[in-house]
């Protein structure tokens, strides 16, 4: 995950219920052992670059993911401000294979629109964000109301435009027949991948919350099914081993009329191909990739796909949009005290999100009204089609930039109005002038709390 993501443990083999080993005896025979000793040695660290914000670091990369990255240590990365600026987002390898099953959809070029319908904490929202055409609509989608808290806040930080953020069940896309593209069911799961990096996993597992886990993948299929438009895809994806979970939801898919896509790979990358139960589908174990158990899959619904017409629908445009470049046409979308901006040929389609779904956040977040003005959005600062030139910057260096993350003022002389806190080049946060000093506008809930890095600084951050 992208933010609080510095725990690091690895299983003892004591901690894991020993039904898990019999039922992967069954499939995978003597290999087990060498899966069984990968699950107690420590995870590797991966992250992926935002190549909007940040060219990424001079590291081994993950041969999968264009701008994925393995570091040599987990570093501190709490204490590093290109992570608060969503210039990078802490993600494991395996999961990073999306980009693969988004590049075989055929739909990377194409302006579409996509759903990810269990998002948080957004590290699938924020790749397929960098992978979708720029004038594609990502509506991100999340159940779990304390999780949407900080899938929007990672999302916020990544700074894309066009990305609208909802917080619905999987009934409610009933109401939305044939609307999207591309949905992406990253899918709650029994987790078995993800047992030596996350200790609840390995303490949580069961043989019944496989059974209950295949029931709720088959809810958001089934609804996801509905959803998607003739000739769109689903891109279906856990982090767990179970066949009920993985090969026997996307046999289901088939027998609704779907088709498999297969989806490329190396040899070199160590993934496996899966064609149990007539599919085509691919598998990641600890003991052949360099990253965590996984399995992904895409299947497309029959009928032949046509490209989404553009409705710019009725919208409006109010003074704080001009804050943005104007590669598009905004239109702008009042939410209670808050503005956001999307793509106006979009309005049409988001219109129906915003009739149908739960919206959270319809698009760049660009003002909040205070005292009966607009001011920039706390987020603005972070969002990449900001256009600086509107404002004073104020270039922080390392330590300025930790201080200010911790929610402190900043020293000034004549300090006015306000201004946009940068490290590296990169957009920050506010700061708004009181003569001598600058006061914090970095919101309250991202601050940094911790005092002392637990582990070395990131390596790029050294000599700043
Ligand atoms: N895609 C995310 C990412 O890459 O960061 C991880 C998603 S996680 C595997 C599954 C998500 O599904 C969780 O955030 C969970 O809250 C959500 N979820 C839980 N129950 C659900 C349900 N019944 N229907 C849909 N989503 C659910």
């Amino acid at each position: 995950m992208g933010r609080n993501a510095q725990r690091r443990s690895s299983p003892t083999s004591a901690e894991i219920d020993p039904s898990f080993f019999d039922r992967l005896r069954a499939r995978l025979g003597a290999e087990v052992d060498g899966l069984a000793d990968a699950l107690l040695a420590i995870s590797p660290t991966s992250i992926r670059g935002n190549e909007a914000k940040w060219p990424g670091p001079e590291a081994a990369r993950v041969p999968w993911c264009t701008n994925g990255a393995y570091l040599p240590e987990r570093p501190a990365f709490t204490f590093d401000p290109l992570l608060h600026a969503g210039c990078y987002y802490v993600q494991e390898a395996s999961s990073m294979l999306l980009e693969q099953a988004f590049r075989a959809s055929g739909f990377a070029h194409e302006r579409i629109l996509a759903l990810d319908l269990c998002a948080a904490p957004g590290g699938k929202s924020t790749h397929l964000r960098s992978l979708l055409h720029a004038d594609s609509l990502l509506v991100s989608n999340e159940i779990d109301r304390k999780r949407q808290v900080i899938l929007q806040e990672n999302l916020w930080k990544w700074g894309a435009a066009n990305v609208v953020i909802t917080g619905s069940a999987p009934t409610q896309l009933q109401r939305l027949p044939e609307f999207f593209d591309l949905i992406v069911v990253d899918a709650p799961c029994s987790g078995e991948g993800m047992f030596r990096k996350d200790p609840f996993a390995r303490a949580q597992w069961n043989e019944r919350l496989v059974d209950q886990c295949a029931a709720m993948q088959r809810n958001a299929l089934l609804h996801a099914w509905e959803s998607l438009r003739p000739g769109g895809v689903i891109v279906y994806s856990t982090c767990t081993w179970e066949i009920s979970e993985n090969e026997a939801q996307m046999a289901w898919l088939m027998e609704q009329g779907g088709t498999c896509i297969s989806i490329p790979i190396d040899a070199s990358w160590g993934v496996v191909r899966s064609e149990r139960l007539g599919v085509d589908a691919l598998r990641c174990y600890p003991h052949h990739v360099k990253g965590e158990g996984f399995f992904i899959a895409a299947v497309r619904k029959p009928g032949e796909w046509t490209a989404q017409y553009s409705n710019a629908g009725a919208h409006s445009y109010y003074a704080p949009a001009k804050w943005l470049h104007p590669r598009s046409s905004w239109a702008t979308v009042e939410v209670g005290e808050e503005l956001f901006a999307t793509d106006a040929t979009w309005s049409g389609a988001l219109n129906d999100i915003q009739r149908t779904l739960n919206v959270i956040s319809p698009g760049v977040p660009l003002a909040e009204r205070k005292a009966g003005e607009w001011r920039p959005h706390h987020a603005l600062a972070l969002a990449s089609d900001l256009d600086p030139s509107h404002f004073t910057r104020v270039p922080l260096n390392m330590d300025e930039a930790l201080s200010y993350l911790r929610g402190n003022a900043l020293t000034a002389s004549n300090a006015q109005g306000i201004a946009l806190a940068t490290h590296r080049n990169v957009g920050l946060g506010w700061l708004q002038g009181a003569g001598n000093r600058w006061n914090n506008r970095w919101p309250a809930g991202w601050r940094i709390r911790s005092q002392h890095p637990n582990a070395p600084h990131v390596s790029w951050s050294q000599a700043h």
